[in-house]
């Protein structure tokens, strides 16, 4: 009994059930069923009331999501709840750290649930390609109504407690001991249960519920998890409260055991791996609580926001006062969008507005913990300001630099401490995108690497670990990629067609959509600069280079690939094709059909990002899943370009390969 998951002790008149499952109390089987025991060994106590806690640092922080890759086994959560029901004395759930998926499920099947100021709940079983399967969505729309429960469901948000009060998906927020005040609240319902299943559907206008199910579908990008849990949310009240249970559990065991569900599960564990590396052991990050920005254009103000979103000091550097003015004007456009969508109060948003100070004098980050350098794309600039950086930041600062492509041990080496520089390659939008690559040169140290790791989670992105190299993993087998659709809109094909077909296989934009989202001269002063070391007989694609040259540089110009209206609407434009005919070295032009689109463009990511492996650039595959879902909008469920690779039909990849290797000729270079 002393090895058990849960324990039971008294506290005068109540049960006290503690769940102690570390690290993060997941509801695992052994839970489950040491609960129903605690439970069974409540039938005829003197007890008047019953508290269920968990030890450590949080409540049933979640399922364990481990269990879910193979049939469940017995008890499955919903009989636990059902034995929470059936006791005839009311349970209070003591919520701190966390309550998410099962474990807020638990909680929804007590009587009441006190938190305490730092918990979070939430139900994020769409994330993970399901459907709450414990009474989730049945309980959810009897504490707030059914709009609203479908943009809690749908949107994988994580409630904080005094939110979550606001709401009623928790009765009382903890005024001290989180245990006192529910022993308190226990006591204070005196022998009545209140099951929420016994509770009125709060129902929602039709006009709500459509726009809410509108919203969280294009959110959702129309997956089949997400109709589902809309549709479960919308017919709470078309059937008893057991069958709809009934109802909820059937279609979580389906998709639990979908393939999409899989290769959600993956990336879900190759997250957590990505931050991971071996052999750092014994080795500390340096703390950070300073942060300088050099550059405030589109990435540096980005930058600047998601720092101080998560509380830190950010002083900014530009080259002159009217560029620090336009890049702190744009800083507070985006706290003052972040306010009108509800993303933070006035209050927080004056405090992050309060935390960051502008300056064009490089000495003013002499008290910066790391520096961040967003200046531009030019090694000679970049060597500069690091040389000059190396001369006023302090002795332990780590310094980062955010280039795209350029040879940062190269920028490390204009400054006597090249073990303290590291790469933080952000994504734009730098305060939207999740995904972070920490770049490690030869020479930076364990302790700058772990620092950059650090930050990553301080500011909640997805870290994942790179090597030196054109590109490091995103961009390099971005760039595969793209080059492969340029051949195959040279060979016939349109971008409009391109992007359909890819959009269609499930990026969130095609690849000519996106190269005009960030820009089409970033690819051509990379081009530029690599154009005295190309081998002449390499395939070149000249189309792009005239795009530029026409002034077509993408969104920002108003035309690139397409053309742009005054809403930033994009168009097809007659000039684009007719530059496209102008400019193709391809003499005979064809229709290509999506199908072959997609296996071509496929079979170029796949090939670069196994030879990026294979390079050690990346550390693991799930690395570049990672990668390429977070940075890159590939289709979360396809789990990745390697995990979406490993099943397929061997024979099918390899004729896929063949047609990329003929279309690129010379100097293609096959993983092995
Ligand atoms: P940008 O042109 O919008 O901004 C660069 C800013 O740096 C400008 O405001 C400029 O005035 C300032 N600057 C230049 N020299 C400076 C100096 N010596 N001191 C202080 N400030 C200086 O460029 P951007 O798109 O923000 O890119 C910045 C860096 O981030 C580049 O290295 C780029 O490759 C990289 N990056 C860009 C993207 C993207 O999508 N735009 C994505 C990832 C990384």
């Amino acid at each position: 009994m002393t090895d058990s998951p849960v324990r039971l002790r008294f506290e005068d008149d109540i049960a006290v059930i503690v769940i102690d499952n570390p690290p993060v109390n997941a509801g695992s089987r052994a839970v489950r069923e040491a609960l129903l025991a605690r439970l069974g060994d409540l039938v005829g106590s003197a007890a008047t009331g019953v508290v269920i806690i968990g030890a450590g640092r949080t409540f049933v922080a979640g399922s364990d999501i481990r269990e879910f890759g193979a049939p469940l086994e017995e008890p499955q959560l919903p009989a636990v709840i059902a034995a929470i029901e059936a006791l005839p004395l009311p349970v209070v759930a003591a919520i701190h750290g966390a309550a998410l998926g099962g474990g807020f499920e638990l909680a929804l099947g007590c009587d009441a649930r006190v938190a305490s100021a730092d918990a979070v709940v939430g139900l994020p079983e769409v994330k993970l390609g399901m459907v709450p399967g414990a009474g989730g969505t049945q309980r959810l729309v009897r504490l707030v109504n059914v709009a609203k429960a479908i943009d809690l469901v749908c949107s994988d948000q994580r409630v904080p407690a005094p939110e979550a009060l606001a709401l009623g998906l928790i009765d009382v927020l903890a005024d001290g001991d989180l245990l006192t005040a529910a022993l308190a609240h226990a006591r204070s319902l005196g022998n009545t249960k209140r099951r929420l299943g016994e509770a009125p559907v709060l129902s929602s206008s039709e006009t709500e519920i459509a726009a809410a199910a509108k919203t969280a579908m294009r959110r959702g990008r129309l997956r089949p998890n997400v109709v589902e849990a809309i549709t479960l949310l919308r017919d709470a009240n078309s059937a008893p409260f057991a069958t709809m249970l009934a109802r909820e559990r059937a279609a979580f065991q389906q998709l639990r055991s979908s393939d999409e569900a899989a290769a959600l599960r993956h990336l879900f564990f190759a997250e957590r791996e990505a931050g991971r590396v071996d052999g750092l052991a014994g080795v500390a990050p340096l703390p950070i609580h300073t942060v300088g920005v050099v550059g405030a254009g589109t990435m540096g103000a980005g930058i600047a926001v998601c720092l101080l979103n998560a509380g830190l000091t950010v002083r900014l550097i530009e080259q002159d006062e009217a560029a620090l003015s336009r890049g702190i004007e744009r800083i507070e456009q985006t706290l003052a969008a972040d306010v009108a969508s509800g993303r933070c109060n006035i209050s927080q948003s004056a405090s992050r507005r309060a935390a960051l100070t502008g300056s064009i004098e490089l000495a003013d980050l002499r008290d910066c913990d790391l520096i961040i350098e967003a200046a531009f794309e030019d090694l000679a600039i970049k060597q500069d300001i690091f040389a000059r950086l190396d001369a006023v930041a302090r002795p332990d600062a780590v310094l980062a630099t955010n280039t795209s492509y350029l040879d940062i041990a190269a920028i490390a080496a204009a400054t006597q401490r090249p073990a303290s520089v590291i790469g933080l390659h952000f994504f734009s939008p730098a305060n939207v995108m999740k995904l972070l690559e920490v770049v490690r040169t030869p020479q930076t140290s364990d302790q700058a690497l772990l620092t950059g790791l650090k930050l990553a989670r301080q500011i909640g992105k997805i870290a994942v670990v790179s090597a030196l190299g054109e590109g490091f993993i995103g961009n390099r087998i971005y760039s595969a990629y793209r080059r492969q659709c340029e051949f195959m809109v040279e060979e016939g094909t349109s971008p409009q067609q391109v992007d359909a077909a890819l959009e269609a296989f499930g990026f969130a934009m095609g690849p000519f959509a996106v190269s005009d989202l960030s820009g089409l001269d970033i690819a051509w002063k990379t081009r530029q600069r690599l154009a005295a070391t190309r081998d002449p007989r390499e395939r070149y694609v000249t189309i792009p280079d005239r795009l530029c040259e026409a002034g077509r540089l993408g969104r920002k110009a108003g035309a690139g690939w397409y053309r742009y209206d005054e809403r930033g609407q994009r168009h097809v434009d007659p000039a684009v094709a007719t530059l496209i005919d102008a400019n193709s070295a391809v003499a005979v032009r064809r229709a290509f059909h999506a199908e072959e689109i997609q296996r071509r463009a496929m079979a170029a990511i796949v090939n670069e990002a196994k030879l990026v492996l294979q390079d050690g650039v990346a550390q693991r595959a799930g690395d570049i899943d990672v990668a390429l879902v977070h940075g890159y909008g590939f289709p979360a469920w396809e789990g990745g370009p390697l995990y979406w690779d490993a099943r397929q039909e061997r024979q099918e990849t390899a004729k896929a390969l063949d047609e990329v290797e003929r279309a690129t000729g010379f100097g293609f270079r096959r993983a092995g």
